[in-house]
């Protein structure tokens, strides 16, 4: 397969919704994935920004293994400790109050959506339905998030799409000032962009979209789905800036590969959300308590996000390295810690460029704006950088030679 080739569709009777490549992968070891055939690639896609620990991490492993062992599922009728015990974590590493278990991003998007709306309407503000989202945005694939997520050929055929739901150009203040009114439940908002291609906002950005929604009584929902979790070399992506958002979604990272997302909401806005008011079978099952506390733990031992920040620093100042050899096909190196893009010239296409690195055993994820992600676990070690950006390297020179 040459690296212009679509990727093979093999037959078989799972719906196509993804554009697979013909690859299985029947184990994991660090950052390393193993085909059926013994043949290993280097994961920097980490399954899209999930493998926070890489594959088969000991600690991970023993907690999931001793949970199966004891108990999978009770319901949200009764207590869970581990939820209580991840919920009381991730308030205190953000200093805000309640959290929300879910399963999935799109379910942490919607359920932190619906969470803004009630609040304002506990407040007796009933017209304060609308959520503006930004420019690039993703949000996920229900019918809400498709329609707070800025990327219309994902609406196609899809319609009609729920209302209450407007953009506003990523980055601008002035354009969402001019948006911003007392119909405004919510500015949601990714402190850094994945699939819109490792766009950062910029902390004075955020502290201008924390200012003026509080000027306007909306309040500040973090889509950290991708960004959180250490992910950009802080635990969320938004503390860097010094604001508190008042509602923060989680999900990728989380569960390390366990399906788990989260939801964690100031006081006023927990509040809103009485018995009755929201809820999911699966959610925050023990299995995915058992995963999620060995994750924070380690992701927030000491040192362990400095050193994300120092590996990360290396892997970008190689590809600036690599970048600086070819301005021809490198227009910028963006995102922040490990959610790194690549953006390429026109000539270079994203998907071919990861295709080409798929040929020489390395897996990356392409994204908007013609950008290939870097999303390495965050245990990545420096050999594993410098391999990672040969292959790169290997991989931009044998299409800008042809
Ligand atoms: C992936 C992603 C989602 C959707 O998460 P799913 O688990 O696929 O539903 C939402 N927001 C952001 C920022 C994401 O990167």
């Amino acid at each position: 397969m040459t690296a212009s080739q679509p990727a093979k569709t093999p037959t078989s009777a799972v719906m196509k919704t993804y554009g697979r490549a013909d690859l299985s992968f029947v184990r994991g070891d660090g950052c390393w994935l193993i085909t059926d055939d013994g043949d290993r690639y280097l994961d920097c896609a980490s399954g899209i920004a999930v493998n926070t620990l890489g594959h088969s991490h000991p600690a991970l492993i023993a907690a999931l293994r001793d949970q199966a062992g004891k108990l999978w599922h009770t319901s949200n009728l009764y207590r869970i400790p581990g939820q209580e015990r991840v919920a009381e974590k991730l308030a205190s590493l953000t200093g805000l109050d309640q959290v929300y278990f879910c399963n999935s991003g799109a379910e942490a998007n919607e359920s932190a959506v619906k969470m803004a709306r009630r609040a304002a309407y506990e407040n007796g503000q009933t017209d304060r339905t609308t959520i503006l989202c930004a420019s690039g945005s993703f949000h996920g694939r229900t019918l809400g998030m498709l329609a707070a997520t800025d990327k219309p050929v994902n609406r196609t055929g899809f319609g009609p799409m729920p209302d209450g739901f407007d953009h506003v150009p990523f980055g601008n203040l002035n354009e969402l000032r001019a948006a911003l009114g007392d119909h405004v439940a919510a500015v949601m908002i990714e402190p850094v962009q994945g699939e819109g291609g490792a766009r950062d906002a910029q902390d004075d950005y955020l502290r201008g979209v924390r200012e003026a929604a509080d000027e306007f009584g909306a309040l500040v929902i973090a889509d950290e789905v991708q960004s959180g979790i250490g992910r950009t070399g802080t635990l969320f992506a938004y503390q860097t800036s010094g604001i508190k958002p008042d509602i923060i979604a989680m999900a990728k990272g989380l569960g390390g590969g366990f399906p788990v997302g989260a939801v964690i909401a100031s006081e006023a806005v927990g509040n809103a959300m009485t018995p009755g008011t929201h809820g999911s079978t699966f959610a925050g099952n023990p299995l995915a308590m058992a995963v999620a506390e060995v994750i924070l733990d380690e992701v927030t031992a000491p040192g362990f996000l400095e050193d994300v920040r120092r590996r990360a620093n290396i892997m970008r100042s190689l590809l600036a390295e690599v970048a600086g050899r070819h301005p021809e096909a490198i227009a910028e190196i963006r995102g922040r810690g490990f959610l790194c893009g690549v953006r390429l010239a026109d000539s270079v296409p994203a998907g071919d460029l990861v295709a080409a690195l798929r040929e020489l055993r390395m897996l990356t994820v392409p994204a908007g704006e013609n950008t290939v992600r870097f999303l390495p676990p965050l245990i990545i070690c420096e050999d594993e950088i410098r391999l990672a950006v040969e292959s790169f390297a290997t991989a931009l020179a044998s299409m800008t030679s042809r």
